[in-house]
């Protein structure tokens, strides 16, 4: 039986794709070898992770070509963290970040090891319930990037669109939300993405840099560390986390047949609408994030009247979570810093989910508002 899996990360996978991995994991493509056995060097192997990065260019509407490079690599977003300021930050040209949540702040923390951080705004003093307006955050044009988190998965707030930063690099870490609808990609200078909320199975985070930026990158850096040494090395400077990447693909041929982002947008969008409007209808509960910020993906919201940040005290919101592991609908505990519920509703999630969580809100108000 398959349960309603409202997990952060590592979330829901389409169930077509589960299937298909169980069929080819013993023989796949009938090489007579598993794709856990093929090298990373093979031809196979190439045509797995070159078909990925095509069909990911695709969905976020990149070219093909040089002007883009689709690196593949490991140590997830949190890697990404540090590297990104190694690679194009220094004192003199520090990079600008916007704090809209614990992510955003543990990837200025990392930049600050390298005292080549600096906060353009922040949203920690009131519970991180907001996206700044533009007027309230400015660039500056010693700025190395300017970083942005587009969807903050623990608070539950999202970027209704990315801000303009002219010519200073835009910088976006969209691990819990990309290609959940339509965005304009080439506005980016660098995208990066753990594949474990979204794309696919944790151990492949996503890496898109501008050919520009790479050029400018910090030299003397550990290989590893080098956006460089990667993109010279055709993307495969070592062995890539070969089953992570082919899974990745098998979600994005999914996405593709289910009539890509837009369908993803629509389909995301009717599931948060629903969700949404019955946190609304009442009042017996309450969203975490201010309404024009809510985002579609994570959805955090605890019985009205449990004290904000102490929502583990909270009788009401423990006995909703109960229940709910007992009807299957599994993963909706708040994270630990804010407490609470939150729902994370990514692709994969069908809406039936949503439908079984939002029966269970109603019969827990009937019996407990
Ligand atoms: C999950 C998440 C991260 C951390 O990802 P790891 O792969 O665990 O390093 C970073 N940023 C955002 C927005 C996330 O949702």
């Amino acid at each position: 039986m398959r349960v309603h899996n409202f997990n952060a990360g590592p979330a829901v996978l389409p169930l077509e794709v589960l299937e298909e991995a169980k069929a080819a994991l013993v023989d796949t493509n009938g090489t007579g070898m598993s794709i856990l056995e093929w090298s990373h060097r093979s031809k196979e192997y190439d045509a797995v992770r070159f078909g990925a990065e095509a069909d990911l260019r695709e969905l976020l509407g990149l070219p093909a070509g040089d002007s883009w490079k689709v690196l593949f690599l490991q140590g997830g977003a949190s890697l990404q963290f540090a590297q990104v300021p190694l690679n194009f930050a220094s004192r003199e040209r520090p990079g600008g970040y916007v704090l809209t949540g614990a992510w955003a702040d543990k990837a200025l923390k990392e930049a600050e090891v390298l005292h080549a951080g600096k906060c353009l705004w922040s949203g920690k003093a009131d519970g991180f319930k907001r996206i700044p307006k533009a007027a309230e955050w400015q660039v500056t044009p010693e700025l190395a990037y300017a970083h942005i988190t587009t969807n903050n998965t623990i608070y539950g707030t999202q970027w209704a669109a990315l801000p303009d930063t002219g010519a200073v690099p835009l910088v976006a870490d969209m691990s819990s939300d990309i290609l959940s609808a339509p965005c304009d990609a080439r506005r980016c200078s660098l995208i990066y993405a753990g594949a474990q909320k979204n794309l696919g199975p944790s151990g492949v985070t996503v890496v898109i840099i501008r050919s520009d930026l790479l050029e400018r990158g910090n030299k003397g850096l550990n290989s590893m560390l080098d956006y460089g040494v990667h993109a010279k090395a055709d993307g495969i400077y070592n062995t890539h986390p070969t089953f992570a990447v082919w899974l990745m693909g098998r979600v994005l041929a999914w996405i593709k047949r289910s009539g890509g982002v837009v369908a993803m947008q629509a389909a995301n969008q009717r599931k948060a609408a629903l969700l949404y409007a019955e946190i609304d209808r009442t009042g017996f509960w309450q969203g975490h994030a201010e309404v024009a910020s809510r985002s579609k993906m994570n959805v955090v919201f605890r019985a009205r009247g449990s004290a904000l940040n102490h929502a583990r005290e909270s009788a009401l919101d423990d006995a909703f979570l109960s229940g709910a592991r007992e009807r299957h609908l599994v993963g909706l505990e708040g994270h630990r810093s804010v407490g609470g519920v939150r729902a994370s509703l990514y692709n994969a999630l069908p809406l039936a989910s949503v439908e079984a969580l939002v029966a269970w809100m109603r019969e827990f108000e009937a019996a407990r508002g």
